[in-house]
């Protein structure tokens, strides 16, 4: 078969994607590479259509076993002969008899089980196909999961002489990049690229005021989906989990601190689902193979833009639209720059760090179009704003508050450099509360000063001054104290634009069905109960029988025959014959309802 047999008639895919074809075109013919694709690009596709196709097992090192089982049921409802060895895998020597006897087309296995002699040797006496080394920055002491094991990798490959290896990873950073191909024996011109835009996923970022309430807006906005929380501490996890659990929103809890038993329950559970929250610590979410999650939120500031990009991008993996909606305040400046502080490390680090925390700090304050700043961040110059990220569908208002931020510092300088934002609000505000009046704050010359601008307004002014260090927190009792950038500004020498805080529109739905036509919505609804009982009866999460995408375009084509459904994107040969009879007399019977 062809490359585009294989992706048609296994994965039911009518068009490769991006690099992939050329990239299989490469380890077809035997060429080593390494692939840099961001999370959705389809990355799995690239070694597993040359798998099929070259003589031999091949052979797939990844280290997350969940990933590894996903991958593998995935691959057998689409009648591939993938089995995975690991050290949790049961029945070790039945996978193990099928790979000597060249039963298997995939095989996957972790770098531990690998790097035994017992398998290298077995290896030697096998037809390998070819050696996939996925979550490659593994490989890299300067990626962010460096594993000591996967630097023996490279023996392991050279003594397949021959045998093509492919290396795929997300990671963004060009100094790991090369890192990972020299550790691993693959030639600098080997290195594939694929851009870094994400265009199904829609950016937000809002100030926070109130975020038990926020949160609950925005779930109300996306009821009945899949998403992740991230929240900066356990007890933040914990908190919101409650507020969730509490109003009738089906949510669990993830962070180190929960059993191990619990955790990975708690994991499965979300995989499995079509409706779940889940809310978590960054521990979450490496190598979780659900293509599904339409959104994912930050209750607080991830550490950076890779961060932020790696994170959000577990968001619309299936292609269909996604939202990374982040909620962050002054406090998490603080928090941030402290734990920075007192961080280890020496001084070029710290300071290293405390530019990659700017540079998402201008991030999440830009007035322009977000994608694009994403993009420049990583290299990678967008032509036109994207139309898909908050400040694209509702541009925000600039206003002069150079007056303004001076009255802010004033009230701050003129009380003492000792009190936080609320009590900054009421001297301005001009109200005579008692702490005002105890600390005679009311007979001050700021007093009142402040009455034309609403509260809100306000504290997102105080937050901008805190981005840019005119004002930071003092570390004991956290009132709000002038920083290094504070003198200009009450001088008048540098100029300060606050973003109106206007209503924002409601932008664009990422339900599911929303580009559906209302008539064929009934049927997507029957399509996706059947698809809950069909997977529930294998075991499987959902999306292991069909995507949503595929789900959609069932109802709004209706297939009536077998050679109709065969057209369906996401409808392989195996998917037809296990999942199509029920699926079409499903379609059938809504027709003579
Ligand atoms: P990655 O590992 O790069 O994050 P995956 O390999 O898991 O991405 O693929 C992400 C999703 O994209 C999967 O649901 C996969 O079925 C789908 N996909 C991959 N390649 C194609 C393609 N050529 N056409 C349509 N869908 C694709
Ligand atoms: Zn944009």
């Amino acid at each position: 078969m062809t490359p585009h047999e294989v992706l048609s008639r296994v994965f039911g895919h009518a068009e490769f994607r991006g690099p992939q074809e050329a990239i299989i075109t490469d380890v077809i013919a035997g060429r080593d590479c390494l692939a840099i694709m961001p999370t959705g690009a389809g990355k799995s596709l690239c070694y597993q259509v040359p798998a099929l196709i070259r003589p031999g097992t091949a052979l797939v090192i990844s280290p997350l076993i969940a990933l590894m089982e996903d991958q593998v049921s995935a691959l057998t409802a689409q009648g591939v002969r993938a089995a995975t060895l690991n050290s949790q895998s049961a029945d070790g020597s039945q996978v193990w008899r099928d790979f000597a006897d060249g039963q298997l087309d995939l095989l996957y296995v972790s770098p531990e089980r690998a790097l035994t002699d017992g398998f290298s040797q077995l290896v030697q006496r096998t037809e390998i196909a070819l050696i996939a080394i996925d979550e490659a920055h593994c490989v890299s002491q300067w990626g962010h999961d460096f594993r000591p094991e996967y630097r023996r990798l490279r023996p392991f490959c050279d003594a397949l002489p021959g045998v093509p290896r492919i290396a795929l990873t997300a990671t963004a950073d060009r100094d790991t990049r090369i890192d990972i191909a020299h550790q691993l024996g693959i030639a600098d011109d080997r290195i594939v690229l694929s851009g870094f835009d994400r265009p199904n996923i829609r950016y937000e970022v809002v100030g926070r005021d109130n975020i038990k309430r926020q949160l609950l807006a925005f779930l109300a906005n996306h009821a009945g989906q899949a998403g992740i929380i991230y929240a900066p501490t356990r007890a933040a996890t914990e908190k919101i989990c409650d507020w969730l659990v509490e109003a009738g929103i089906r949510a669990r809890p993830y962070h180190a601190g929960l059993e191990p038993g619990v955790r990975s329950r708690h994991q499965a559970d979300f995989v499995a689902s079509e409706d779940m929250v889940m809310v978590a610590t960054i521990a979450f979410g490496m190598g979780i193979n659900k293509p599904d999650v339409r959104f994912v939120a930050h209750a607080g500031l991830p550490k950076s833009i890779e961060a932020y990009y790696q994170e959000t991008g577990r968001a619309g993996r299936d292609g269909d639209p996604a939202v990374a909606h982040l909620i962050w305040g002054g406090e998490d400046v603080a928090r941030l720059r402290a734990f920075i502080a007192a961080g280890d490390g020496n001084e070029a680090h710290k300071a290293n760090e405390a530019r990659r925390m700017n540079a998402l700090i201008a991030f999440l304050d830009a007035a322009g179009c977000r994608r694009r700043e994403l993009l420049r961040y990583f290299g990678e110059t967008a032509q036109s704003a994207c139309g898909n990220c908050d400040n694209c569908l509702s541009p925000p208002d600039l206003i002069d508050a150079t007056e303004a931020a001076r009255k802010l510092l004033s009230a701050v300088y003129r009380t003492g450099q000792r009190f936080g934002v609320q009590h900054l609000l009421e001297v301005l505000a001009g109200k005579s509360s008692e702490k005002v009046v105890k600390f005679g704050h009311d007979r001050s010359s700021v007093f009142g000063i402040g009455k034309d601008w609403p509260a809100d307004q306000w504290k997102n002014l105080a937050r901008q001054l805190e981005a840019i260090d005119a004002l930071e927190r003092d570390p004991e009792h956290g009132g709000l104290v002038l920083g290094p950038a504070a003198r200009p500004i009450l001088k008048g020498d540098v100029p300060i634009a606050l973003k109106q805080l206007a209503p924002r529109r409601p932008t664009r739905s990422t339900d599911s069905a929303a580009e559906l036509a209302p008539g064929d919505r009934p049927l997507f609804e029957a399509l996706r109960g059947l698809r809950r009982q069909l997977a529930a009866d294998a075991g499987v999460p959902p999306y292991i029988v069909f995507s949503d995408a595929t789900l959609r375009a069932m109802a709004a084509r209706r297939p009536q025959t077998v050679a109709e459904m065969a057209r369906i994107p996401g409808v392989g040969a195996v998917k037809l014959d296990s999942f199509g009879p029920a699926f079409l007399a499903a379609i059938r019977e809504s027709a003579a309802a």
